[in-house]
């Protein structure tokens, strides 16, 4: 790698912890139906404003020993795991696909599922503003038309598939939510990759289904790490099913 590139590497990072900053306060502010630019950022124990260098991304939490600044009171490690997930994404993402126009729209479209992972893991629902947002960042790129497409397909066909499914078993099968995370998934992987990321998002959801029993378990947060897992192995997952197909 040139020197260039390992700086805009460097760059991207830094850029993907400050957007995982902000990932925090959507995952806190918006279950709670809080503002998101007001008031600003404060420690959700002791209410005491923020000043700006306890709000670095991940330097602030490990320099303060994950404790406010105020009350002392433990800062959830919710926070730098998150920011730093979101810089190794936004990473891997601009490691796969180089300095393209739209690499920015998929670098959001990642962190919204991200954001989504963490309010489905939180509250079993996600909201759908965040939802929609990751599909409308996954919509721009090059082949937009084929995009909306594929989102249509995907979506139109979970859809259906969702309404047979609660006709046979008098119950709700598939939410409005994951509808639309299929069809982002759709429009980001495209098919026959999209088949394969639902295959992976089973086999991930699987054990915890089995250890959870009659507990609820989340499915948003499988869908989008099988999407990220097809995202950055596409070649090698299509060469996997040709594989498979034709011997
Ligand atoms: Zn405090």
């Amino acid at each position: 790698m040139e020197a260039y590139n390992i700086l805009i590497a460097v760059f991207v990072f830094l850029f993907g912890i400050s957007v995982g900053s902000f990932l925090n306060v959507l995952i806190y502010r918006i279950p709670n139906e809080m503002s998101i630019n007001f008031p600003p950022s404060q420690c959700t124990s002791c209410g005491h404003k923020l000043k700006w260098y306890h709000n670095i991304p991940l330097i602030s939490w490990l320099a303060l020993g994950g404790k406010c600044a105020f009350c002392k009171e433990k800062i959830s490690a919710q926070y730098p795991v998150v920011e730093f997930i979101n810089g190794l994404i936004w990473l891997a993402i601009f490691a796969k696909i180089g300095l393209v126009w739209y690499l920015p729209f998929v670098m959001l479209s990642f962190s919204m599922l991200l954001a989504l992972t963490m309010i489905d893991f939180k509250y079993y629902a996600v909201p759908d503003n965040l939802n929609i947002a990751a599909l409308i960042f996954a919509l721009i790129q090059p082949d937009f038309f084929h995009a909306i497409l594929n989102a249509l397909y995907a979506g139109g066909a979970l859809y259906l598939l969702g309404f047979i499914v609660s006709k046979l078993a008098k119950k709700e099968a598939l939410g409005e939510a994951d509808i639309i995370v299929a069809a982002t998934m759709a429009a980001l992987l495209g098919f026959p990759l999209f088949f394969i990321a639902m295959f992976i998002a089973a086999i991930l959801a699987i054990v915890p289904s089995l250890l959870a029993k009659d507990t609820k378990v989340p499915f948003v947060p499988f869908l989008a790490l099988a999407t990220l897992i097809t995202y950055l192995n596409q070649e090698f997952l299509l060469r996997m099913l040709e594989a498979l197909m034709y011997g």
